[in-house]
Parts: structure tokens; sequence; C-alpha cells
């Protein structure tokens, strides 16, 4: 898909891939580089000569913490707690999201603070009115 400056149809093709399990970013024709998630043009450069591409999921955790007070959207006091983190995406962009498959207590938190970073995947989880991207921890 060649992106243009039409925002509304980029942010579509976004969560109708989530939705269905793709998960999407653009890559700048001028930089190379990619930004996720996608917006109408390149975050490194500022280029709009983009084209959308798909990504494989696989990531690494960084950092994770817990959120003291959950975003501020219904959607996401329904899940809370949970555990936010960094993530590098295995394609570069680095991410914040929901981290699944770790407790958010101070205990587990620092177990997996030890042992990361860690390998996670893309998920999506259905909200009501959304599906937002979430990593899960591989086993
Ligand atoms: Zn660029």
């Amino acid at each position: 898909m060649q992106a243009t400056a039409e925002q509304p149809s980029m942010i579509r093709w976004y969560y109708e891939g989530l939705s269905a399990g793709v998960y999407r970013a653009i890559k700048c024709a001028d930089c190379g580089k990619l930004t996720f998630p996608p917006t109408g043009c390149c975050e490194h450069c500022g280029s709009w000569n983009v084209e959308g591409v798909e990504l494989s999921g696989e990531a690494t955790l960084l950092f994770a913490s817990h959120n003291i007070t959950p975003a501020c959207h219904p959607r996401f006091e329904k899940i809370a707690p949970y555990v936010y983190g960094h993530i590098q995406l295995k394609e570069g962009p680095i991410a914040q999201a929901i981290v699944r498959g770790v407790d958010p207590t101070p205990e587990d938190l620092q177990a997996l603070f030890e042992k990361g970073p860690v390998p996670v995947q893309a998920a999506t989880l259905q909200m009501d009115d959304l599906p937002v991207i979430v990593f899960d921890i591989k086993a």
C-alpha cells in the first residue's frame, strides 16, 4: 500500500491489520527506516514517501513496569492493573505496549528485570471498541 497524506486511511489500515493479527508499520522510501505505529509520514526524516510493510511480530522486551494508574481511557481501566513495557521490534522500532505473561507485582517484575531482555511476540487484544497490540513473553 502506498501511503498518502490521508492519515485516516493509514490508521484504518493499521487497525484492520491488528484485528486480523497482522502487525503493520510504514517504511520510508527516502531514509529506509520504519515508523511504528504507522503515521502518515516518516518519524525519522519527515518524508511522505512511505509505504506500508508487515512486521514479524517478533520483538524483545527491554524494560517493563506496572502501571500505577491505567492509561486514561475506559478500555484500559477494565484490564488494569497490567504490565507496560518498552519493546524493540525485530525490525528496529521501539514501542511501548502492554506486556502479558508477567504479574504486575514487584517480585515478578524484579525477576523479569533480572532475566531480561526477554523475547516477546505481538498479539492482538480485542477491546470493546478497538484492537490493541500487546506483547506476550515467550516461554
Ligand atoms: Zn525517512
